[in-house]
């Protein structure tokens, strides 16, 4: 057992104590909002809704999803970004550009974007000293990540991304023990340190490292981790809402935030789907001067609702599954490609597939594409790909040279009159 004290006494409070508190913040929240952000106040009272609705968890899941793709318009509605914002911008710390574009403020709350507990818990500890190489520039990414490391006492280098030989030099000279950004960028460092006859072990100071922005897999994970004899670990969040689930170093999946609501929901219906399914990640950040409350994120998760040895009561994000828009509901039942694929990957001998919806005289037809190397059994699979997805395809064996769309994984080629 590796129980730690956490950064906050939240992340490890019995279940229900821990719900109860988040409750009672989000309901403060939602009243700030109502009172000081139009937009906020329009999407409530659209849906009949007034703060004092928000009795319990059931009653706040029954507030619209902010969707992010709506974002962008719904900022351009009027002052304060679209009524999105509750104070004007002279009272923000910073206003940064995402592509879009979407502007992400910030706020001047400490620790705004909310990652100290995640910076905490990968490792990082008073009195380190860390390379940054997020980007300074226009989006959040830089500052964000630097926002925890001041809360938590370490010293900053605002590195910001590329001129890898400067990278190296600082972490040669300087005793840098922290690396934060993303885990292919640290390899290139490794790798080109090596090139120059370096020993990223014995010649750097490397202990822990935070990264985001890209999925990481297990072999590059390790693969860095010995390269430099350090531990790595990942956050998931958004350049809007900041900080939304973190690993510990029980890894395992990623733990909700205790800085905010993290919900799994139907993508269409926007309500929360069965304990452990998948569906999409909508996040409620508990801040006042920017309440996207209940932002449907477009990412698809599910929740690993077995209890951590780190002690940490939050339930952990079985990372990121795909997309949204990388589902179709099909026969009332929406199709994941990563049910999909872990149907798919009881079969070795299946080397390219994919999905492919029409719906010929209106009527909805799934066909699973594929192509093998050796034998099949398709009985095996048709119930294989039932008990993952709920829904029964009809098998079509082809080259993967045939397969459509240059080989996406799901094509939907329905047409509705
Ligand atoms: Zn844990």
């Amino acid at each position: 057992m590796t129980m730690e004290r956490p950064y906050h006494d939240v992340e490890t409070l019995p279940a229900a104590e821990r719900e109860a508190l988040l409750l009672s913040r989000v309901q403060e929240l939602a009243a700030h909002a109502y009172a000081n952000a139009p937009a906020f106040r329009t999407r409530m009272d659209q849906a009949g809704l007034a703060p004092a609705d928000i009795t319990g968890m059931d009653a706040f899941a029954r507030i619209p999803v902010l969707r992010k793709k709506d974002l962008m318009a719904a900022q351009t509605q009027g002052d304060r970004l679209g009524g999105l914002m509750s104070v004007d911008f002279g009272r923000l710390r910073h206003v940064y550009q995402s592509p879009g574009p979407i502007y992400d403020p910030e706020s001047r709350e400490p620790d705004s974007w909310g990652w100290t507990e995640a910076f905490h818990a990968a490792g990082f500890r008073p009195g380190g000293l860390v390379q940054n190489t997020f980007s300074y520039h226009l989006t959040p990414a830089g500052m964000m990540f630097e926002e925890p490391l001041h809360e938590l006492g370490c010293a900053v280098i605002p590195a910001g991304p590329g001129n890898t030989p400067v990278q190296i030099e600082l972490l040669s000279r300087l005793p840098v023990t922290g690396f934060v950004g993303m885990t292919s960028y640290l390899r290139s460092i490794g790798e080109k340190a090596l090139e120059m006859g370096l020993d990223p072990r014995r010649d750097f100071r490397l202990r822990v490292g935070f990264v985001a922005a890209e999925r990481l897999s297990k072999s590059l994970r390790s693969e860095v981790e010995d390269m430099f004899g350090m531990v790595i670990r990942q956050g998931y969040g958004t350049a809007d809402v900041g900080a939304i689930a973190y690993e510990c170093r029980e890894l395992g999946g990623m733990h909700a935030t205790s800085r905010g609501i993290v919900e799994i929901c139907d993508p269409q219906s926007g309500l929360p789907v069965e304990a452990g399914e998948i569906g999409e990640v909508v996040f409620t950040p508990f801040c006042k001067d920017y309440p996207l409350i209940r932002l449907a994120t477009g990412d698809l998760s599910a929740f690993n609702l077995d209890a951590c040895p780190c002690g940490r009561t939050a339930p952990k994000l079985r990372g990121i599954l795909g997309r949204v828009d990388d589902t179709a509901k099909v026969k009332g039942q929406f199709l994941y490609v990563a049910q999909v694929a872990q149907a798919v990957a009881h079969f070795p001998a299946i080397s390219a597939w994919q999905v492919v919806v029409d719906n010929p005289g209106g009527k909805d037809r799934l066909r699973l594409r594929y192509a093998h190397g050796a034998d099949m059994d398709e009985d095996a699979l048709k119930e294989q790909f039932q008990a993952q997805c709920k829904l029964r395809p009809e098998l079509e064996a082809c080259e993967a040279d045939d397969l459509q769309e240059g080989g996406k994984k799901l094509v939907d080629l329905r047409v509705y009159e």
